[in-house]
């Protein structure tokens, strides 16, 4: 087996774990929410939670 150890992929794996919590917070608002729904566009809550997710992509791209 090959899993990667050390404080490097810890650190990985806490912004992979990041990424994940933000992406499903903005699908699972865009879920529940109606007007992300009826209006296929996000609201301002959308938004930001996309601008969040966008955000911890990039630090764990810089971080990989
Ligand atoms: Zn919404």
């Amino acid at each position: 087996m090959h899993e990667p150890s050390g404080p490097l992929a810890a650190q990985h794996r806490a912004e992979d774990a990041i990424v994940q919590t933000a992406y499903s917070a903005f699908i699972q608002h865009t879920v529940a929410c109606t007007s992300c729904r009826t209006e296929g566009m996000d609201c301002g809550d959308a938004g930001e939670l996309r601008q969040a997710y966008r955000a911890a992509k990039e630090r764990a791209k810089q971080a990989g």
